[in-house]
Protein backbone atom coordinates (compact mmCIF):
# COMPACT_ATOMS: atom_id res chain seq x y z
CA UNK A 1 0.00 0.00 0.00
CA UNK A 2 1.22 3.73 -0.47
CA UNK A 3 0.82 6.66 1.35
CA UNK A 4 0.89 10.39 0.64
CA UNK A 5 0.79 13.40 2.81
CA UNK A 6 2.35 16.76 2.89
CA UNK A 7 5.43 17.33 4.58
CA UNK A 8 3.92 19.13 7.88
CA UNK A 9 1.61 15.96 8.58
CA UNK A 10 3.59 14.68 11.32
CA UNK A 11 3.87 18.53 12.79
CA UNK A 12 0.48 18.66 14.61
CA UNK A 13 -0.06 18.23 17.83
CA UNK A 14 -3.52 18.39 19.72
CA UNK A 15 -3.23 21.39 22.36
CA UNK A 16 -6.98 19.73 24.31
CA UNK A 17 -7.92 22.06 27.02
CA UNK A 18 -5.42 25.05 25.38
CA UNK A 19 -7.41 24.83 22.53
CA UNK A 20 -9.17 28.31 21.71
CA UNK A 21 -11.52 25.92 19.76
CA UNK A 22 -13.81 22.83 20.68
CA UNK A 23 -13.75 20.55 17.76
CA UNK A 24 -16.49 18.15 19.29
CA UNK A 25 -18.97 21.08 19.35
CA UNK A 26 -21.25 21.05 16.47
CA UNK A 27 -20.56 17.74 14.62
CA UNK A 28 -22.33 14.40 14.43
CA UNK A 29 -19.70 12.07 15.03
CA UNK A 30 -19.98 8.83 13.44
CA UNK A 31 -18.36 5.82 15.46
CA UNK A 32 -16.58 3.07 13.63
CA UNK A 33 -18.22 -0.73 14.27
CA UNK A 34 -15.93 -2.22 15.89
CA UNK A 35 -15.59 0.73 18.15
CA UNK A 36 -19.73 0.70 18.83
CA UNK A 37 -18.85 -3.24 19.60
CA UNK A 38 -16.65 -2.21 22.32
CA UNK A 39 -19.11 0.36 23.76
CA UNK A 40 -21.51 -2.32 23.29
CA UNK A 41 -19.64 -4.58 26.48
CA UNK A 42 -17.98 -1.87 28.17
CA UNK A 43 -18.53 -2.78 32.12
CA UNK A 44 -19.15 -0.27 35.24
CA UNK A 45 -21.18 2.55 35.87
CA UNK A 46 -19.54 4.39 32.70
CA UNK A 47 -20.54 1.77 30.92
CA UNK A 48 -24.04 3.12 31.25
CA UNK A 49 -23.13 6.84 30.44
CA UNK A 50 -21.86 5.61 27.47
CA UNK A 51 -24.66 3.66 26.01
CA UNK A 52 -27.11 6.01 27.02
CA UNK A 53 -25.06 8.76 25.13
CA UNK A 54 -25.00 7.13 21.72
CA UNK A 55 -27.62 7.18 18.79
CA UNK A 56 -27.66 3.48 18.18
CA UNK A 57 -29.54 4.51 14.79
CA UNK A 58 -27.27 6.83 13.25
CA UNK A 59 -24.00 5.08 15.38
CA UNK A 60 -22.92 8.44 16.85
CA UNK A 61 -22.47 10.42 19.73
CA UNK A 62 -25.48 12.13 21.16
CA UNK A 63 -25.30 16.04 21.30
CA UNK A 64 -26.90 18.08 23.68
CA UNK A 65 -26.77 22.24 22.76
CA UNK A 66 -25.07 21.00 19.63
CA UNK A 67 -22.66 19.61 22.36
CA UNK A 68 -21.22 16.25 21.97
CA UNK A 69 -22.77 14.13 25.52
CA UNK A 70 -19.02 13.64 26.20
CA UNK A 71 -17.86 17.10 26.37
CA UNK A 72 -17.12 18.25 30.02
CA UNK A 73 -17.27 21.89 31.32
CA UNK A 74 -13.73 22.51 30.87
CA UNK A 75 -13.93 21.46 27.15
CA UNK A 76 -12.56 18.47 27.83
CA UNK A 77 -13.64 14.79 26.49
CA UNK A 78 -14.82 12.87 29.31
CA UNK A 79 -14.97 9.18 27.70
CA UNK A 80 -10.78 9.93 27.15
CA UNK A 81 -10.48 10.89 31.39
CA UNK A 82 -13.01 7.52 32.58
CA UNK A 83 -11.97 4.91 30.12
CA UNK A 84 -8.77 6.12 28.74
CA UNK A 85 -7.44 6.83 24.71
CA UNK A 86 -8.21 3.58 23.82
CA UNK A 87 -11.35 3.59 23.84
CA UNK A 88 -11.99 6.63 21.15
CA UNK A 89 -13.21 5.99 17.92
CA UNK A 90 -11.49 5.89 15.09
CA UNK A 91 -13.05 9.62 14.40
CA UNK A 92 -11.70 11.21 17.82
CA UNK A 93 -8.28 9.22 17.84
CA UNK A 94 -7.38 10.56 14.08
CA UNK A 95 -9.10 14.16 13.92
CA UNK A 96 -7.46 16.22 12.40
CA UNK A 97 -5.94 13.63 10.49
CA UNK A 98 -8.12 13.37 7.70
CA UNK A 99 -7.63 10.27 4.86
CA UNK A 100 -8.65 9.99 1.58
CA UNK A 101 -8.90 5.85 0.25
CA UNK A 102 -8.22 5.13 -3.33
CA UNK A 103 -7.38 1.65 -4.28
CA UNK A 104 -3.68 1.10 -3.49
CA UNK A 105 -3.46 4.19 -1.95
CA UNK A 106 -4.16 6.13 1.16
CA UNK A 107 -3.85 10.38 1.59
CA UNK A 108 -3.41 11.91 4.77
CA UNK A 109 -4.12 15.49 5.68
CA UNK A 110 -4.81 17.75 7.92
CA UNK A 111 -7.91 19.18 8.38
CA UNK A 112 -8.24 23.27 7.88
CA UNK A 113 -11.27 22.92 10.50
CA UNK A 114 -9.03 22.54 13.74
CA UNK A 115 -7.60 25.68 14.32
CA UNK A 116 -3.48 24.03 15.54
CA UNK A 117 -3.78 22.33 12.10
CA UNK A 118 -4.93 25.47 10.40
CA UNK A 119 -1.62 27.52 11.65
CA UNK A 120 0.39 24.59 10.23
CA UNK A 121 -1.23 24.53 6.77
CA UNK A 122 -1.28 28.47 6.24
CA UNK A 123 1.50 29.56 8.34
CA UNK A 124 3.37 27.35 5.64
CA UNK A 125 5.59 30.16 3.86
CA UNK A 126 7.64 27.05 1.32
CA UNK A 127 5.43 25.42 -1.25
CA UNK A 128 4.37 22.43 0.65
CA UNK A 129 5.45 18.85 -0.71
CA UNK A 130 3.77 15.70 -0.89
CA UNK A 131 5.99 12.73 0.28
CA UNK A 132 4.61 9.03 -0.39
CA UNK A 133 5.73 6.11 1.14
CA UNK A 134 5.06 2.34 0.95
CA UNK A 135 4.92 -0.48 3.20
CA UNK A 136 3.84 -3.98 2.95
CA UNK A 137 -0.07 -3.76 3.36
CA UNK A 138 -1.38 -5.71 0.63
CA UNK A 139 -3.49 -3.43 -1.74
CA UNK A 140 -7.20 -3.52 -1.18
CA UNK A 141 -9.46 -4.18 -4.18
CA UNK A 142 -12.27 -1.57 -4.90
CA UNK A 143 -14.91 -3.05 -6.82
CA UNK A 144 -15.73 -1.04 -9.70
CA UNK A 145 -12.73 1.38 -9.21
CA UNK A 146 -11.64 3.21 -12.84
CA UNK A 147 -7.83 2.62 -12.54
CA UNK A 148 -7.71 4.69 -15.80
CA UNK A 149 -9.27 7.82 -14.54
CA UNK A 150 -7.62 7.64 -11.39
CA UNK A 151 -4.34 8.22 -13.19
CA UNK A 152 -5.65 10.51 -14.98
CA UNK A 153 -6.88 12.07 -12.50
CA UNK A 154 -3.23 11.61 -10.44
CA UNK A 155 -1.41 13.31 -13.32
CA UNK A 156 -3.45 16.17 -13.72
CA UNK A 157 -3.28 16.84 -9.86
CA UNK A 158 0.41 16.54 -10.36
CA UNK A 159 0.02 19.40 -12.42
CA UNK A 160 -2.48 21.55 -11.53
CA UNK A 161 -0.53 21.54 -8.05
CA UNK A 162 2.60 22.62 -9.72
CA UNK A 163 0.84 25.24 -11.04
CA UNK A 164 -0.89 26.69 -8.09
CA UNK A 165 2.93 26.47 -6.44
CA UNK A 166 4.41 28.39 -9.33
CA UNK A 167 4.98 31.63 -7.79
CA UNK A 168 6.41 33.36 -10.84
CA UNK A 169 2.40 33.25 -12.19
CA UNK A 170 0.07 36.22 -10.27
CA UNK A 171 -1.59 34.13 -8.00
CA UNK A 172 -5.24 34.38 -9.47
CA UNK A 173 -4.28 33.90 -12.29
CA UNK A 174 -2.99 30.23 -11.58
CA UNK A 175 -6.14 29.68 -9.56
CA UNK A 176 -8.15 30.90 -13.20
CA UNK A 177 -5.85 28.64 -14.80
CA UNK A 178 -6.83 25.35 -13.25
CA UNK A 179 -10.27 26.03 -13.10
CA UNK A 180 -10.12 26.15 -17.08
CA UNK A 181 -8.46 23.51 -17.21
CA UNK A 182 -10.88 21.02 -14.56
CA UNK A 183 -13.61 22.67 -16.72
CA UNK A 184 -12.06 21.22 -20.06
CA UNK A 185 -11.16 17.76 -18.42
CA UNK A 186 -14.82 17.60 -17.33
CA UNK A 187 -15.61 18.20 -21.20
CA UNK A 188 -13.31 15.26 -22.45
CA UNK A 189 -14.71 13.12 -19.40
CA UNK A 190 -18.61 14.14 -20.01
CA UNK A 191 -17.82 12.94 -23.92
CA UNK A 192 -16.30 9.81 -23.25
CA UNK A 193 -13.00 11.13 -24.70
CA UNK A 194 -10.77 10.37 -21.80
CA UNK A 195 -7.42 10.46 -23.37
CA UNK A 196 -7.78 13.94 -24.68
CA UNK A 197 -6.76 14.45 -20.94
CA UNK A 198 -3.33 13.59 -21.98
CA UNK A 199 -3.36 16.07 -24.72
CA UNK A 200 -4.66 18.91 -22.22
CA UNK A 201 -1.92 18.31 -19.00
CA UNK A 202 0.93 18.26 -22.23
CA UNK A 203 0.67 21.82 -23.02
CA UNK A 204 -0.71 22.76 -19.31
CA UNK A 205 1.76 24.47 -16.91
CA UNK A 206 4.40 25.53 -19.67
CA UNK A 207 5.41 29.04 -20.18
CA UNK A 208 3.77 29.39 -23.90
CA UNK A 209 0.28 28.28 -21.96
CA UNK A 210 0.61 31.06 -19.54
CA UNK A 211 1.51 33.63 -21.47
CA UNK A 212 -1.73 33.00 -24.17
CA UNK A 213 -4.01 32.46 -21.05
CA UNK A 214 -2.52 35.74 -20.13
CA UNK A 215 -3.50 37.19 -23.24
CA UNK A 216 -6.50 35.83 -23.65
CA UNK A 217 -8.03 36.90 -19.73
CA UNK A 218 -8.74 40.13 -21.17
CA UNK A 219 -11.88 38.85 -22.56
CA UNK A 220 -13.16 38.60 -18.58
CA UNK A 221 -13.44 41.73 -18.19
CA UNK A 222 -16.53 42.46 -16.54
CA UNK A 223 -18.13 45.98 -14.88
CA UNK A 224 -17.97 46.92 -10.96
CA UNK A 225 -22.08 45.90 -10.84
CA UNK A 226 -22.12 42.80 -12.22
CA UNK A 227 -18.79 41.58 -10.24
CA UNK A 228 -20.81 42.94 -6.83
CA UNK A 229 -23.89 41.33 -7.83
CA UNK A 230 -22.45 37.95 -8.93
CA UNK A 231 -20.09 37.99 -5.37
CA UNK A 232 -23.17 38.47 -3.28
CA UNK A 233 -25.08 35.89 -4.73
CA UNK A 234 -22.05 33.69 -4.24
CA UNK A 235 -21.92 35.01 -0.66
CA UNK A 236 -25.40 33.79 0.02
CA UNK A 237 -24.12 30.30 -0.67
CA UNK A 238 -23.78 30.11 3.03
CA UNK A 239 -27.62 30.81 3.74
CA UNK A 240 -28.52 27.45 2.14
CA UNK A 241 -25.73 25.50 3.93
CA UNK A 242 -26.88 23.38 7.08
CA UNK A 243 -25.23 24.95 9.88
CA UNK A 244 -23.00 23.06 12.35
CA UNK A 245 -21.86 26.07 15.45
CA UNK A 246 -24.29 28.03 16.84
CA UNK A 247 -22.56 31.00 16.04
CA UNK A 248 -22.58 30.92 12.44
CA UNK A 249 -25.11 32.25 11.33
CA UNK A 250 -24.69 35.23 13.28
CA UNK A 251 -20.81 35.59 12.22
CA UNK A 252 -21.68 35.42 8.90
CA UNK A 253 -24.47 37.84 8.55
CA UNK A 254 -22.18 40.30 10.51
CA UNK A 255 -19.55 40.41 7.28
CA UNK A 256 -22.11 40.50 4.94
CA UNK A 257 -23.48 43.54 6.36
CA UNK A 258 -19.84 44.77 6.20
CA UNK A 259 -19.28 43.85 2.85
CA UNK A 260 -22.32 44.84 1.02
CA UNK A 261 -24.95 46.29 3.33
CA UNK A 262 -23.82 50.08 2.57
CA UNK A 263 -24.15 49.59 -1.64
CA UNK A 264 -22.14 48.37 -4.05
CA UNK A 265 -20.03 51.32 -4.18
CA UNK A 266 -18.57 51.07 -0.78
CA UNK A 267 -18.03 47.53 -1.28
CA UNK A 268 -16.13 48.41 -3.91
CA UNK A 269 -13.93 50.81 -2.21
CA UNK A 270 -13.32 48.95 0.70
CA UNK A 271 -12.46 45.77 -1.41
CA UNK A 272 -9.73 48.19 -3.69
CA UNK A 273 -8.25 49.67 -0.68
CA UNK A 274 -7.76 46.23 1.15
CA UNK A 275 -6.01 45.08 -1.93
CA UNK A 276 -3.61 48.27 -1.80
CA UNK A 277 -3.42 47.95 1.78
CA UNK A 278 -2.92 43.86 2.76
CA UNK A 279 -3.89 41.89 -0.47
CA UNK A 280 -2.94 41.85 -3.62
CA UNK A 281 -1.68 45.04 -5.15
CA UNK A 282 0.01 45.59 -1.73
CA UNK A 283 3.74 45.17 -0.29
CA UNK A 284 2.35 42.11 1.31
CA UNK A 285 1.18 40.52 -1.76
CA UNK A 286 3.82 37.52 -1.05
CA UNK A 287 2.30 36.73 2.36
CA UNK A 288 -1.33 36.96 1.05
CA UNK A 289 -0.79 35.22 -2.14
CA UNK A 290 1.02 32.40 0.04
CA UNK A 291 -2.23 31.95 1.93
CA UNK A 292 -4.17 32.03 -1.17
CA UNK A 293 -1.94 29.23 -2.92
CA UNK A 294 -1.94 27.13 0.78
CA UNK A 295 -5.44 26.93 0.19
CA UNK A 296 -6.14 25.95 -2.89
CA UNK A 297 -3.33 23.67 -2.93
CA UNK A 298 -4.99 22.03 0.33
CA UNK A 299 -8.47 21.56 -1.14
CA UNK A 300 -7.19 20.51 -4.54
CA UNK A 301 -4.80 17.76 -2.44
CA UNK A 302 -7.37 16.99 -0.31
CA UNK A 303 -10.38 16.52 -2.71
CA UNK A 304 -9.68 16.44 -6.47
CA UNK A 305 -8.72 13.03 -7.20
CA UNK A 306 -12.05 11.83 -5.47
CA UNK A 307 -13.83 12.62 -8.24
CA UNK A 308 -13.00 8.95 -9.57
CA UNK A 309 -15.94 8.35 -7.36
CA UNK A 310 -18.50 10.46 -9.09
CA UNK A 311 -16.35 11.93 -12.34
CA UNK A 312 -17.57 15.54 -11.26
CA UNK A 313 -14.22 16.92 -11.65
CA UNK A 314 -15.54 20.52 -12.11
CA UNK A 315 -17.46 20.19 -8.78
CA UNK A 316 -14.25 19.44 -6.76
CA UNK A 317 -12.14 22.42 -8.42
CA UNK A 318 -15.42 24.25 -7.78
CA UNK A 319 -15.35 24.25 -4.57
CA UNK A 320 -12.10 24.97 -3.67
CA UNK A 321 -12.18 27.84 -5.86
CA UNK A 322 -15.58 29.17 -4.23
CA UNK A 323 -14.82 28.42 -1.09
CA UNK A 324 -11.29 30.31 -1.50
CA UNK A 325 -12.80 33.45 -3.26
CA UNK A 326 -15.58 33.04 -0.06
CA UNK A 327 -12.34 32.94 2.96
CA UNK A 328 -11.23 35.77 0.85
CA UNK A 329 -14.22 37.92 1.42
CA UNK A 330 -14.68 37.43 4.92
CA UNK A 331 -10.79 38.33 5.68
CA UNK A 332 -12.08 41.73 3.78
CA UNK A 333 -14.94 41.90 6.06
CA UNK A 334 -12.97 41.30 8.97
CA UNK A 335 -9.98 43.69 7.71
CA UNK A 336 -12.63 46.78 7.83
CA UNK A 337 -13.92 45.21 10.97
CA UNK A 338 -10.84 45.61 12.95
CA UNK A 339 -9.80 48.89 11.56
CA UNK A 340 -7.78 47.85 8.60
CA UNK A 341 -5.97 45.49 10.10
CA UNK A 342 -6.00 41.79 9.50
CA UNK A 343 -2.95 39.53 11.13
CA UNK A 344 -2.40 35.63 10.73
CA UNK A 345 -4.22 34.67 13.67
CA UNK A 346 -7.61 36.09 11.77
CA UNK A 347 -6.53 34.73 8.91
CA UNK A 348 -6.56 31.38 10.53
CA UNK A 349 -9.54 31.60 12.39
CA UNK A 350 -11.86 32.71 9.42
CA UNK A 351 -10.27 29.81 7.36
CA UNK A 352 -11.01 26.96 10.09
CA UNK A 353 -14.63 28.55 10.15
CA UNK A 354 -15.50 27.82 6.75
CA UNK A 355 -14.05 24.80 6.59
CA UNK A 356 -15.50 23.40 9.47
CA UNK A 357 -19.12 24.22 7.99
CA UNK A 358 -18.16 22.86 4.78
CA UNK A 359 -16.18 20.57 5.19
CA UNK A 360 -17.42 18.05 7.41
CA UNK A 361 -20.79 17.94 6.46
CA UNK A 362 -21.62 15.66 3.79
CA UNK A 363 -24.80 17.72 3.31
CA UNK A 364 -22.89 20.45 3.19
CA UNK A 365 -20.26 19.06 0.23
CA UNK A 366 -22.86 17.47 -1.90
CA UNK A 367 -25.54 20.59 -1.33
CA UNK A 368 -22.27 22.80 -2.86
CA UNK A 369 -21.98 20.80 -6.02
CA UNK A 370 -25.54 20.88 -6.70
CA UNK A 371 -25.45 24.59 -6.36
CA UNK A 372 -23.32 24.82 -8.62
CA UNK A 373 -24.36 22.43 -11.08
CA UNK A 374 -28.15 24.99 -11.19
CA UNK A 375 -26.69 28.14 -10.86
CA UNK A 376 -25.24 30.23 -13.62
CA UNK A 377 -23.01 32.27 -11.40
CA UNK A 378 -21.02 29.16 -10.93
CA UNK A 379 -20.03 28.91 -14.64
CA UNK A 380 -16.34 28.67 -15.69
CA UNK A 381 -16.71 31.79 -17.75
CA UNK A 382 -18.22 33.76 -14.86
CA UNK A 383 -16.31 32.35 -12.23
CA UNK A 384 -13.67 33.70 -14.20
CA UNK A 385 -14.36 37.26 -14.52
CA UNK A 386 -14.57 37.26 -10.65
CA UNK A 387 -11.30 35.64 -10.29
CA UNK A 388 -9.67 37.87 -12.52
CA UNK A 389 -11.38 41.10 -11.72
CA UNK A 390 -9.18 44.15 -11.42
CA UNK A 391 -7.97 44.42 -7.80
S1 LIG B 1 -9.41 21.74 17.41
FE1 LIG B 1 -7.46 20.66 17.04
S2 LIG B 1 -6.05 21.40 18.64
FE2 LIG B 1 -8.14 21.96 19.25
S3 LIG B 1 -8.81 20.28 20.61
FE3 LIG B 1 -9.51 19.80 18.52
S4 LIG B 1 -7.89 18.52 17.61
FE4 LIG B 1 -7.01 19.53 19.44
Amino acid sequence: MKYTFPHYFDQFQCVAAECEDTCCAGWAIMIDEETLEKYKEYQGSFGNRLRNSIDWEEGCFCQYDKRCAFLNDDNLCDLHIEAGEHMLCDTCRNYPRHMEEFEGLREGSLSLSCIESAKIILGCEEPVQFITMEDDVEDEEYEDFDFLLFTKMMDARGKILEVLQNRDIDIMMRISMVLELAQKMQDAVDENEIFKIDDLLEEFGSINMALEFQKNAEKYIVGENEFCGNMRKIFRIFSKLEVLKHDWPDYVKKAEKTLYGNGQREYEKQRQAFHKLCGLKSAEYEKWSNWIEQLMVYFVFTYFCGSVYDDNILGKMQTAVVTTLLIQELAIAKWVENGEVLDFKAFVDIAHRVSREIEHSDVNLIRLEKIFDSNMVYKTDDLLKLILFKN
